[in-house]
């Protein structure tokens, strides 16, 4: 996977997660999508990403599988790809907190 922590534009790779499910549904500022627009025109690799994450929502959404408050499927997506991204920050082994 990509440096999460590349910067283009006014954003980091990292940064544009969180915004994916409100960027495909149109929910964000308009400054917020412009910025998220910079980045894709100069990150091939989010593009990409942001492409087929567009496509898993449709693909889910068209499968109409319940969404239960919060714990939308996008929801439980991002969260999935956060905890996978941020565990890239940190250094092999480090994932045991004390078990
Ligand atoms: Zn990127």
């Amino acid at each position: 996977m990509a440096d999460p922590n590349r910067r283009i534009g006014t954003l980091r790779c990292r940064d544009l997660m969180p915004h994916l499910g409100g960027y495909v549904d149109h929910e964000i500022s308009a400054e917020l999508r412009e910025a998220i627009d910079a980045h894709l025109e100069g990150c091939p690799e989010c593009a990409d990403f942001g492409s087929e994450y567009a496509r898993l929502v449709d693909t889910l959404r068209s499968l109409s599988i319940p969404e239960d408050g919060d714990d939308s499927v996008e929801a439980r997506l991002l969260g999935r790809l956060g905890r996978l991204w941020s565990a890239s920050d940190r250094p092999p082994g480090d994932d045991s907190t004390g078990a």
